[in-house]
């Protein structure tokens, strides 16, 4: 946020630019908002260019603008408050600093154009902002600082704050669901078909035009955020290009979502594209439900059990993944995929619990002894759970902290028993004493 000119673009373009981040357009009515996703010391970030928003005295004029800045305002976890560091405050400044403190979120001051001097000149404390850092987005100057204060001072929406708090502070936030998926398996009808079904519908606020990325619905009371990855294909020209910019719409949707809605084409199985997206949600740790669309081509009978089994057989890394059958055409179970996203969704929140995870992996252990290491017997000492995207599960064990891959695979499929877990990627980490030699 900051006043026209004193280089919110030039910023958002050079923290994206230099860490190769996927950009994204999402339809305004007046304007496109940017929006990127970076990483930084592990932590993902998106950032918002409120570049082209005149925020300010003129902003009251255009109210369409103002509730995009007010959406966005609202959206963000907290801001990074441009200045020019060459002209100093401005009364401007401090008004729009006003606007954003009501927000109650971190702020934190960049004064920009700090070309020749890394330093903020005193008088920008005058704006009572805490911290501040001199940067020079031109120059690319102070940008991993900026990134580090940003990170104490932000803490990421999707950390949840308690393994219980599935319905308190976490659960405020809409559950943003991606539909994902090569070309021609049926997204837009699959979305479409949701709208048609899902009659509770909640959606004109701007930017929520069929052609938006984002669509607002309220699903049983819940908020939810539908991320779409196929509406802006009339855009297409080159083929080239646009393939490669839906596989990066897809990612991108991937990363910020926290359940992805992976949809198949049925009558071809799984093919080498969906095994490469299907690879871009382990990665993001996002949650997962793998969905066989056009089932009413299928001409199957299959069982839905039998089904995951072939799924599964097909994209062994999606294991844990479960799968449904749906037909966007005619509306089969399409009302049922969403409220199964939501479930996972709402699972890779919750996490489990220490106890249940330590019951589940003991039991397993005893059941089966892990493979032996240079003839010692290898034993569990503790387990810990740690909530967050992808979930992690850390095994502490001795005399070596090692464990064979197929019986690290053992172990997870038996906590994919736990049915709160369907849905949820798992990160095992096995600790302890490294082995000699
Ligand atoms: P916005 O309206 O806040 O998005 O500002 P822009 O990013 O469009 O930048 C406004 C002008 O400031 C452009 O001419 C930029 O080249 C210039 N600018 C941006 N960052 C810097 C900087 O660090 N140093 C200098 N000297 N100029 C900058
Ligand atoms: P997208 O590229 O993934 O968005 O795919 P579309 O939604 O445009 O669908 C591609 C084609 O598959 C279109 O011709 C749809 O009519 C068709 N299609 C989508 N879902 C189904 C379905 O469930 N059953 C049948 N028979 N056809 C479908």
């Amino acid at each position: 946020m900051g006043r026209p000119n004193v280089g919110k673009s030039t910023l958002f373009n050079r923290l994206l630019g230099t860490r190769k981040a996927v950009v994204s357009p999402v339809q305004g009515t007046t304007r496109d908002r940017l929006t990127g996703t970076i990483e930084w010391r592990g932590q993902r970030f998106t950032l918002m260019d409120m570049g082209g928003y005149a925020l300010g005295r003129t902003a009251g004029l255009d109210s369409l603008v103002q509730r995009q800045v007010s959406e966005a305002i609202r959206e963000a976890d907290g801001f990074v408050f441009v200045c020019d560091a060459q002209v100093g405050p401005t009364p401007s400044d401090a008004l729009i600093v006003e606007r954003l403190r009501k927000a109650g979120k971190p702020i934190l001051l960049a004064a920009n154009k700090a070309d020749s001097r890394p330093l903020v000149p005193p008088d920008f404390f005058s704006l009572g902002l805490e911290p501040a850092c001199a940067v020079s987005a031109l120059h690319g100057r102070g940008m991993n600082e900026l990134l580090d204060r940003l990170l104490e001072q932000v803490k990421p929406s999707d950390a949840p704050a308690a393994p219980a708090s599935d319905d308190t502070a976490s659960s405020t936030r809409p559950v943003a669901v991606a539909i994902v998926g090569r070309q021609n398996v049926g997204k837009s009808s699959l979305f479409n078909a949701l709208l048609r079904e899902e009659r509770t519908i909640v959606s004109p606020s701007a930017g929520t035009t069929r052609d938006a990325v984002d669509t607002r619905l309220t699903v049983r009371g819940h908020p939810l955020l539908l991320i779409d990855t196929a509406g802006l294909r009339h855009r297409r020209k080159v083929r080239d290009a646009v393939d490669h910019f839906a596989m990066s719409r897809a990612i991108e949707a991937i990363r910020r979502c926290d359940v992805a809605l992976l949809v198949l084409d049925a009558t071809q199985g799984v093919t080498r594209d969906d095994q490469r997206l299907m690879t871009q949600v382990l990665e993001a740790g996002c949650g997962c439900v793998l969905v066989m669309n056009k089932w009413d081509l299928a001409g199957s009978t299959m069982k839905e059990r039998a089904l995951a089994e072939a799924v599964h057989r097909q994209a062994p890394a999606a294991f844990f993944a479960p799968v449904i059958a749906v037909s966007a055409k005619t509306g089969l179970r399409v009302s049922r995929a969403l409220e199964l996203g939501l479930t996972v969704a709402r699972s890779s929140r919750r996490g489990l619990s220490e106890e249940r995870c330590e019951q589940l992996l003991r039991q397993a252990w005893v059941t089966q002894q892990p493979p032996r290491h240079r003839g010692r017997v290898i034993r569990l000492l503790h387990v810990r759970c740690m909530i967050g995207r992808p979930l992690r599960i850390e095994l502490d064990t001795r005399p070596v902290g090692w464990l064979a891959p197929s019986y690290r695979h053992y172990l997870l499929k038996a906590l994919y028993r736990d049915p709160g877990l369907a849905g949820v990627p798992i990160h095992l980490i096995v600790t302890g004493p490294t082995s000699t030699r």
